[in-house]
């Protein structure tokens, strides 16, 4: 080892100036070969012969010091061919600038083993500035590199399925439509599994992870090598497809995804399948933003799930305009009830056999900010939101609740008010006791109100919560009226299963009357099953006198249209009551106008 040795000054001894000299160069020997990696100098050219070379050599690359130091093999024929520029470069470098350099690259080892090392030196120059050697220390960094390589995985992959997961899904999906050219679009397939949390709330989480696994596998198994796939959430993965022409390619892929997905598999004595819905989307020619990919293979997604699950549904711009139609009607139903638009219109309900008055339906109205009077089609959608409609119809309640007291304190005879309720409403679970809680406050017997519901309250979840509402309702008093009969389910099982007492036949079944043969079978039938079950039977939408005086005729007990009366405002109903209730016409007089509220 020489060349190497007068840095040792420390070492002082009481020994000979020889003696000492040879004894620290043995310590000093001794020291740097047992530092793991390797010491060495070399001549300042590539390719870096060396002169000395610390025995770690062995230990880092499997060759001896002397295959270096005898030329019989060069530093340079053991780097990995692909980081020798870059060795090079470093090397360049700190030479051009008079500094150290540190670079990792790189070397096969003696037994083809790849390793990463670390290479950090410097030259040394002599009086006129030539360089005259090359000093440094090559360290083993496999290991790190090895940790750090599981880190970044770890950063991008999910451990359970090994897939990409959301964060290399975006990257990948970004860089995948930077490369897009005109000719060939990216796909993405959205998916949502359909029975995950079923699996794992009765199952456990051994099976949910089985099914997540098993679709992983099955998705990479469909998915061809350019594609990647993602799991993107706990029960959402996605595919981005780099090469699809057309939106029927887009689909074919997808239904091929959600067959291999649905072939059942036995866990544990139990038959599962991977059963998902997707939602696919092209990169809308001339844009190539990723979030409107995204975008818009979620609401096709949401498409597939509302559409009954486990199909795949491409996106298309009508989409777009009907989740924009909805966001209006749900932005209005919400800003109607923070500002208080909302107030009901009333329309008056007919006893047939004798014309008068039975009773009124509370429909809700609401001001747009223009001043103009809506019906409730404009914010439809707000009826299936939780919040929403809990909102709008506390805010209808309120409303009856007090101009019925208004009128029963003017003694008018209003028969009663029927209101609707969406199932949105029975969601809270107390929606019967802050009903019945209302009217009590106010003084309004329970039997003025009745509460008008459709048959899609009984379906889905929350329909125990509903039947347990309306059995409280009706033991207390109020009347439970089955709208739209006929349109929805029109199941025996309902009549039977809840204290149902008025049939509302839904005006599609009156519209073609007394014309339409089959409207009036069915309207026949409808009317005596009402009768045997002790039902009132209600016609909606009677427009003509022919068919009030059919319906009539046919033993129909009340009837409502706008052959009647159209929804008025509360300030008519005084108006209303003196027409068909002549006889209490004068104190309709006394009445009219008695209050206002700022909605009508
Ligand atoms: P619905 O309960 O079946 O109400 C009857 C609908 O028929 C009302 O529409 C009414 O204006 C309309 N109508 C009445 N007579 C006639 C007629 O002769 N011909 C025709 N073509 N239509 C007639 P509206 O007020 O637009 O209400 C629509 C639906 O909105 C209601 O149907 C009800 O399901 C719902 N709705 C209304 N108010 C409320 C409410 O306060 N809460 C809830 N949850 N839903 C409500
Ligand atoms: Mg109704
Ligand atoms: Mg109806």
């Amino acid at each position: 080892m020489s060349g190497m040795l007068n840095t040792s000054q420390e070492l002082a001894h009481q020994q000979d100036p020889d003696e000492r000299f040879n004894m620290s160069t043995e310590i000093l020997t001794t020291l740097i070969n047992n530092v793991p990696g390797l010491i060495y100098a070399a001549e300042p050219k590539a390719p870096w012969l060396p002169a000395v070379i610390s025995d770690g050599a062995t230990g880092l690359t499997g060759y001896q010091a002397a295959d270096f130091t005898s030329g019989r093999l060069t530093w340079t024929d053991i780097v990995f061919p692909d980081d020798l520029d870059n060795l090079r470069q470093a090397k360049a470098r700190a030479h051009e600038n008079r500094r150290l350099f540190s670079v990792e690259y790189r070397i096969m080892t003696r037994s083809g083993k790849i390793r990463w090392v670390l290479d950090r030196g410097r030259f040394t120059y002599d009086q006129s500035g030539e360089a005259v050697a090359l000093e440094g220390f090559v360290s083993d960094l496999t290991e790190q590199k090895r940790a750090e390589e599981c880190t970044k995985w770890a950063i991008y992959h999910d451990t359970l399925t090994q897939l990409p997961n959301r964060a290399l899904f975006q990257k990948t999906l970004n860089r995948a439509l930077d490369r897009c050219d005109p000719s060939s679009n990216i796909g993405l397939l959205f998916l949502d599994m359909d029975h995950l949390k079923h699996v794992n709330d009765t199952l456990g989480h051994d099976a949910g992870d089985i099914v997540l696994q098993t679709t992983a596998h099955r998705l990479r198994s469909v998915a061809d090598s350019t594609s990647t796939v993602a799991r993107i959430g706990g029960d959402e993965f996605a595919i981005i497809l780099p090469h699809v022409t057309s939106n029927e390619e887009l689909a074919a892929l997808a239904e091929d995804v959600l067959d291999r997905l649905a072939e059942p598999f036995s866990f544990k004595g139990h038959s599962l399948d991977c059963c998902a819905s997707i939602g696919a989307s092209l990169v809308p020619s001339g844009t190539s933003g990723a979030s409107e990919l995204l975008k818009h293979a979620g609401i096709a997604l949401d498409v597939a799930r509302a559409n009954g699950r486990s199909r795949a549904v491409v996106f298309n711009p009508t989409m777009l305009a009907d989740v924009e139609h909805r966001a209006t009607m749900l932005s209005n139903a919400r800003r109607a009830i923070t500002e208080r638009r909302i107030a009901p219109f009333y329309q008056p309900k007919i006893v047939l056999e004798s014309g008068r008055l039975a009773g009124f339906e509370a429909l809700l109205r609401w001001r747009n900010p223009e001043g103009q009077m809506e019906t409730p089609e404009t914010i439809q959608a707000a009826f299936a939101d939780a919040r929403l409609a809990m909102g709008m119809g506390r805010q209808v309640l309120a409303a009856v609740i007090e101009d019925m007291r208004g009128w029963l304190e003017a003694g008018l005879e209003f028969g009663h008010v029927a209101v609707n309720a969406s199932s949105a409403e029975f969601q809270s679970g107390r929606f019967a006791e802050q009903l019945l809680n209302s009217l009590r406050q106010a003084g309004v017997p329970t039997s003025c109100l009745e509460l008008e519901v459709t048959e899609t309250v009984f379906l889905g979840t929350g329909a125990e919560g509903v039947t347990q509402a309306l059995r409280t309702l009706s033991s207390e008093g109020v009347r439970i009226a089955l709208d739209d009969f006929g349109t929805g389910y029109a199941s025996l099982l309902h009549l039977k299963q809840h204290p149902i007492d008025v049939l509302k036949i839904d005006q599609s079944f009156i519209r073609n009357l007394p014309s339409s043969p089959e409207d009036a079978a069915i309207l026949s039938a409808v009317l005596d099953l009402g009768r045997n079950l002790g039902l009132t039977t209600v016609a909606e939408g009677i427009e003509t006198a022919a068919q009030a005086e059919y319906l009539r005729a046919a033993g129909c007990d009340q009837g409502q249209g706008f052959f009647f009366r159209r929804p008025t405002p509360r300030d008519a109903v005084v108006d209303v009551i003196a027409a068909w209730q002549p006889h209490l016409a004068h104190r309709a007089d006394d009445h009219r106008g008695h209050h206002d509220r700022p909605c009508h």
